[in-house]
């Protein structure tokens, strides 16, 4: 077979597994990043980016895997949803420990640690924003493009795909905010995700940053409600402020949990918000060459899951798999489209378990939820199923079936 070359543009989670994983089968890939791994690593946070098991076993496998060591693990799921008589107790609170164990590597950690790693195998990398014409010369000059953008402005040139997209609008206002100081939960780790009903939701985990361990706080308010609180804040340090009147507002346990925390960096905050979308994977540039998109350039999730990260892992690895077996042929429409197909088999249902947690829950999702305080096996399910997200189907979508299984735990 002669040597294919491979173009991708955006050297993110998913560009850099990938290119990564290519050369190491023996592919020339390119790389078009728009920052230097210095202005990643001293710029503000991108992501929390907590991985589970089997998307942290993708990078294991490729040799990615640099922090295992180093990175406080992530040991079990919380679930707190405060009462709501405002008396400041827990109506719903319960744990499920993960099989095996999550990490959050600060992204301003990993990736500049990839592109070295990327190069030290001899990948090529270019720092420049890619546009169409960049897109075309690539195009040109490789047998497959690859957009892995993020949710950089090229993406646009991929169509919104309006069947598999079921909001136009953010859902929630973001806010991330890294600290340290904060007391640990007793026993072991978790994310601990409150959910305060018409408010929001609030989630804090350890992580690996900088300057080393961490907690990285995540704030998902409802828009217009009041932790959508983000747009007045001016200074690192009123951010850290708003996070904490939203604790000592909502989540009186949480707030205990931060009397002694400070800013990781100035750099460690983060506001914002983005339209869940999904996308048509094949892009069409004027020329008539097609360009392939991966992971958040055309399945682009909010973070109420924490799926992000895990999805570009695992569309990453389905898109070497594809390429490593297509061989010598061309990179045409159809292996575009049965490329990505391959990967919504399994995406389909990310998104639509993360699009059902950013609507009010239905009352057999009150329920299971509920239920999962008197019943540890679900509390255990529902922690893993952030690690395999198959599994919640179909007993949590299905009312029925979720009856049906309440049944069976109580019996
Ligand atoms: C607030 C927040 C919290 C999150 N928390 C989690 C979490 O806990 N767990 C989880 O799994 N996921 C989480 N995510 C999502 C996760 O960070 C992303 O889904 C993941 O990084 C997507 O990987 P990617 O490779 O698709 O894109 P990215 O990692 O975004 O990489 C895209 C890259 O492309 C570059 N780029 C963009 N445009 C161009 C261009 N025109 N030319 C060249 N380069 C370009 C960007 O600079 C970037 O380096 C979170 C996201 C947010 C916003």
């Amino acid at each position: 077979m002669t040597k294919r070359t491979i173009t991708i543009v955006g050297g993110g989670q998913s560009g850099l597994q990938l290119g990564c994983g290519l050369l190491s089968h023996g592919y020339d890939v390119h790389i078009v990043q728009n920052r230097t791994a210095e202005q990643i690593r001293s710029g503000k946070v991108l992501s929390s980016q907590c991985m589970f098991d089997a998307a942290l076993q993708n990078e294991r496998d490729l040799g990615l895997a640099f922090w295992d060591k180093t990175c406080p693990t992530v040991d079990s799921i919380s679930f707190t949803v405060p009462a709501p008589d405002g008396s400041g107790n827990k109506a719903i609170d319960w744990n499920g420990l993960l099989d095996k164990p999550g990490q959050s590597v600060d992204q301003r950690v990993k990736i500049p640690a990839w592109m070295a790693e990327f190069e030290r195998r001899g990948g090529r990398i270019t720092i420049a924003e890619a546009g169409i014409a960049e897109l075309e010369s690539y195009a040109r000059s490789s047998d497959l493009v690859v957009v892995a953008a993020g949710k950089g402005d090229v993406t646009k040139l991929f169509e919104r795909d309006a069947a598999r997209s079921q909001f136009d609008k953010p859902q929630r206002a973001l806010a991330l905010t890294y600290v340290t100081g904060m007391t640990p939960r007793p026993q072991h780790s978790a994310v601990c995700f409150n959910l305060i009903p018409t408010v929001g939701e609030y989630f804090v985990f350890p992580a690996l940053t900088l300057s080393g361990p961490c907690e990285i706080m995540v704030f998902e308010g409802i828009p217009g409600g009041p932790m959508d609180c983000w747009g007045d804040v001016k200074t690192p340090a009123e951010h850290l402020t708003k996070s904490k009147w939203v604790l000592d507002t909502f989540l009186p346990w949480e707030a205990e949990r931060c009397r002694n925390i400070a800013l990781t960096d100035d750099n460690g905050i983060l506001a914002g918000s983005f339209a869940p979308t999904v996308r048509k994977p094949v892009g069409h540039l004027p020329s008539g060459a097609l360009v392939l998109g991966l992971a958040d350039a055309v399945c682009l999730n909010d973070p109420i899951t924490g799926q992000g990260s895990n999805n570009a892992s695992k569309a990453a690895k389905v898109y070497m798999d594809a390429i490593l077996a297509h061989g010598d042929k061309p990179f045409d429409a159809a292996f575009m489209q049965a490329t990505f197909e391959r990967y919504w088999d399994y995406a389909q249902y990310v998104v639509g378990w993360t699009n059902a947690l950013l609507m009010p829950p239905p009352p057999h999702v009150l329920n299971l939820m509920g239920s999962a305080q008197a019943y540890p096996v679900l509390a255990r399910r529902i922690a893993n199923g952030f690690n395999n997200p198959l599994d919640f189907f179909p007993w949590f979508a299905v009312p029925e079936e979720a009856d049906k299984y309440l049944q069976q735990l109580a019996a």
